[in-house]
């Protein structure tokens, strides 16, 4: 059985046009973005025209239909422009419309996934809390029962797309003591419902162009309507979307792996030490040489699992429990070593660069304050760790 990693001439063509666009669109604005520390709405407004913001889903519910590989393909082109942006691409797609295609009613999927496929909603996705970090299924956002529906109050915090979403997919305590065995449900709380405020953004590192949002939650009442996948199964809502959100990740992460190289050996060409270029020097050749080495890895191991989660389906009633459990490892696979990759690669085209990769406003110095937060978001590498070990426990590799 012949193993096959090319792409089609379509998904050459798609991932070309993609590479255009944000020449054209995106890049210029970003160092603007990045001082100002601004949400970039008009660069947003123009990708979500182009169909951007709702890549893999059906074209039956407003989106380019092009799967989790057509996915990775824009996010690591977008990862060698702008990580701020990936993030507000990542947070919306991954994280809020993979929940609604998996676990939505066919009424939500209307109400809900198709105009944010189509750019005219923008999502967000809120779990982590703060006393729920890395363990994330002990969340204390309760949401009580009124009536045939819901009441839920709480704090959320560090919402990526928190203060401009229009509807989060947030994850409440159906009841606190079971936790994530059947005491989190996934609720679609919209932003302009009575009771929801946007509290603190936080000031940041990096990804100046996102917003970090506190959701405050003071009886927000929600219909039976809003319930999304079954109450007192909501971790595994937002499980699923972390799976997808973490080989995405790891695209975006090789498309900033791939710049940082690209402007590593363009300079290392050009900067003159000694009578000459530092390119012909054997320290820089191999820091050179290894770059590459984790970016040609790092391809395989995103569109290997990327391909996988296509062939699977969104629909998990169709996954059987060995295929769950593949697809959550090499998704905790792909996370970890491509945010750790991104970071050494990112860190040696600094030191390529020298004083100059040091100073504020290079494109380098943008990526390497950009790139920490891969190793903490959508769970931190350390936990990575616990699911690839856990399963490495009980099946073996
Ligand atoms: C910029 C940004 C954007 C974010 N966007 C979102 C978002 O959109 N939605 C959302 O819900 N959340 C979001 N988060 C939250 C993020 O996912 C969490 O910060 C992350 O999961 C870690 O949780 P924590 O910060 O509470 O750290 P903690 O869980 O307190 O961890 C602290 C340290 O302890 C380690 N640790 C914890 N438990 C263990 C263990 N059992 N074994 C070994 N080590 C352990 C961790 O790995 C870490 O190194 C965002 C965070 C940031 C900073």
């Amino acid at each position: 059985m012949p193993i096959e990693f090319s792409l089609t001439a379509d998904q050459e063509a798609f991932r070309d046009a993609a590479r255009t666009f944000l020449a054209k669109e995106v890049a210029p604005i970003v160092p603007e973005m990045d001082e100002k520390e601004e949400f970039p709405r008009a660069s947003v407004k123009r990708m979500q025209e182009e169909g951007y913001f709702g890549i893999p889903v059906p074209e039956e519910y407003g989106g380019l239909g092009l799967g989790k590989v057509g996915y990775c393909l824009f996010l690591e082109e977008l990862g060698r422009v702008d990580a701020s942006h990936g993030t507000i691409v990542g947070a919306h797609t991954s994280l809020g419309t993979t929940p609604l295609l998996s676990y939505g009613t066919e009424d939500q999927k209307k109400r809900w996934l198709a105009p944010s496929a189509r750019g005219e909603k923008l999502l967000a996705f809120s779990l982590t809390e703060p006393g729920s970090g890395s363990d994330s299924g002990a969340v204390h956002t309760v949401a009580e029962k009124s009536g045939d529906g819901w009441t839920i109050t709480g704090n959320k915090i560090y919402v990526s797309n928190g203060r401009e979403a229009d509807t989060v997919v947030l994850m409440a305590a159906n009841d606190v003591k079971l936790g994530p065995n059947g005491g989190v449900t996934a609720f679609l709380v919209d932003t302009n419902q009575q009771g929801f405020a946007v509290g603190r953004c936080e000031k940041k590192m990096g990804l100046h162009g996102t917003s970090t949002a506190e959701l405050i939650l003071d009886h927000v009442e929600v219909g039976p309507d809003r319930v999304l996948g079954e109450v007192g199964k909501g971790f595994h809502v937002a499980m699923t979307a972390l799976d997808v959100g973490r080989v995405s990740l790891g695209a975006a992460s090789l498309g900033g792996m791939q710049a940082a190289t690209e402007q590593a050996l363009e300079f290392s060409k050009n900067r003159t030490q000694f009578g000459l270029p530092i390119s012909e020097y054997e320290a820089i050749q191999f820091k050179l040489a290894d770059m590459a080495m984790k970016i040609s890895a790092l391809r395989y191991l995103v569109y290997h699992a990327a391909a996988h989660q296509d062939r699977m389906g969104a629909d998990p009633k169709g996954w059987s429990r060995l295929e769950r459990v593949e697809k959550t490892r090499e998704a905790a696979t792909v996370k970890c070593l491509g945010s750790e990759w991104a970071s050494e690669v990112i860190d040696e085209a600094l030191q390529i660069h020298g004083g100059l990769g040091y100073i504020r406003g290079t494109p380098i110095e943008r990526a390497y304050r950009d790139a920490r937060i891969s190793e903490i978001f959508e769970g931190t590498n350390e936990i990575q760790r616990l699911v690839v070990a856990r399963d490495l426990l009980s099946r073996g590799l």
